[in-house]
């Protein structure tokens, strides 16, 4: 890494630093060749499968994929000729800077809020990353309570090259009114400002572009706001204007929506994606599809224990056929921010696929929920997501065939990431992804 030009504004004190792009430096070098032997390989937008497919990655992008092609001398080769090929899974609504559980705060999250101190969560946040990693989610939109900006933590180390993890984006601190989802006492809320991270105050006009403001300088690379976690909420103009701050540093608005007048709020504001499915109905499902709004509906199985009812799961079963049915944009979200004992943060995340398949969409359309829908959510789909030349090198492989049953993502046995393995024949094996310091660039953010 050099320094490639030092200016310095001293009339007012401001230190510009320009840094050499590291990836511009590294694209005229030529790395080493991975060819990896695919005995199928899935393309999920598709919805078909190919035999005996050869794929080559160098430095850390696809450079080959199909049945002709020649492996080069000296190529190491990952055969994986026996296992089914696909690219990598996306979790659009997950908080791995949060793991709330039975003992001690009986899943009261408000609780592990004042337990567990921002350092704590953001440890939390590496290990969950590499579970999800292990289970194939290979991109995670973190969509806020993650104490201090512990969610783009995540994503600096990852993408500096301290530890492997998914492709992280971070929200940031979520924005709402007074209170956030929080009921606290007046004491904690006002003189010890309890609130705060976990929620981003902002109830006038000028709080509203202000918060937005922060979580872009401290960098989130997505916008997520309470459109009514109280009964004051957010109006339709608000939500405007939240979207057109967000836009000048070119970040799209999540709104978490909670009531079905929520929703149409947030559609009729023009608002990118909607986390949760309580607030979905017929009539808002039209509209999500007519303008093209992203479903994150959470959709918690009943498999679960003790994180959702029977009611409330046949509703989420309901509207979710009703929203495939409508042709909305989907996304596989989960908000899995609890332990399960037993399970890895992976484990639980995909067990969600069980109200998929309750609500009887066929397995093409699940996996494209999990791969297109999360990589276009994520505005990732030009980058990384698809098997593609020129794409960052993410793929996994299970023995089964995803488009026959979505269960065969529940063993997953290979995972590369940037053209890295992470996980062979079953066993995690991230040694390449572990350096002594920021390889990737000090400055990434
Ligand atoms: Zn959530």
């Amino acid at each position: 890494m050099r320094l490639s030009r030092v200016a310095c504004a001293a009339a007012c004190g401001i230190l510009a630093v320009a840094i050499a792009a590291p990836t511009s430096a590294r694209a005229v070098q030529t790395g080493p060749v991975t060819a990896i032997r695919a005995g199928r390989l899935v393309d999920p937008e598709a919805g078909t499968i190919a035999n005996n497919q050869v794929i080559l990655v160098q430095n850390g992008r696809f450079t080959a994929v199909g049945s002709n092609v020649a492996i080069p001398a000296g190529a190491q080769v990952i055969d994986l000729s026996g296992l089914t090929v696909l690219p990598g899974l996306v979790d659009a609504h997950n908080h791995l800077a949060l793991t709330y559980k039975e003992e001690p705060e009986r899943n009261i999250y408000y609780l592990t809020y004042v337990l567990d101190p921002t350092p704590l969560r953001a440890i939390q946040a590496a290990s969950n990353g590499i579970q999800m990693l292990a289970s194939g989610f290979t991109i995670v939109r973190d969509m806020g309570n993650n104490a201090n900006y512990a969610d783009v933590a995540l994503r600096q180390a990852i993408e500096q090259g301290w530890l492997p993890g998914p492709t992280i984006i971070p929200s940031g601190l979520i924005i709402g009114g007074m209170g956030g989802q929080f009921s606290p006492t007046p004491e904690m809320a006002m003189d010890k400002k309890i609130v705060y991270p976990e929620y981003l105050e902002a109830d006038t006009p000028d709080e509203i572009v202000k918060a937005v403001r922060q979580n872009a300088l401290f960098g989130a690379r997505v916008i997520k706001i309470c459109v009514d976690c109280k009964p004051w909420g957010y109006t339709t103009d608000e939500i405007k204007l939240v979207i057109a701050e967000a836009a000048k540093a070119n970040l799209k608005v999540e709104g978490h929506c909670q009531t079905v007048d929520g929703v149409r709020r947030a559609v009729e504001a023009g608002i990118w994606s909607i986390a949760h499915d309580r607030g979905m109905t017929d009539e808002n499902h039209k509209a999500m599809a007519r303008k093209g709004v992203w479903r994150a509906g959470t959709e918690t199985p009943i498999s679960l224990t003790g994180h959702t009812t029977q009611p409330r799961y046949a509703n989420t079963v309901a509207m979710l056929k009703n929203a495939w049915e409508n042709r909305v944009p989907l996304t596989y979200s989960t908000d899995a921010d609890y332990y399960v004992p037993g399970k890895t943060r992976g484990e639980v995340a995909i067990e969600f696929i069980e109200t998929w398949k309750a609500a009887g969409i066929p397995a093409v359309d699940i996996l494209r929920a999990m791969t297109i829908g999360g990589y276009k959510v994520s505005q990732t789909e030009t980058t990384r997501g698809p098997i593609k030349v020129g794409m960052f090198a993410d793929l996994i492989a299970v023995p089964g065939n995803p488009l026959q049953s979505i269960d065969a993502l529940r063993d997953v046995r290979f995972v590369l990431k940037n053209g890295m393995v992470f996980k062979k024949d079953g066993v995690m094996t991230p040694g390449a992804f572990f350096n002594g310091g920021p390889v990737n660039g000090w400055n990434v953010r």
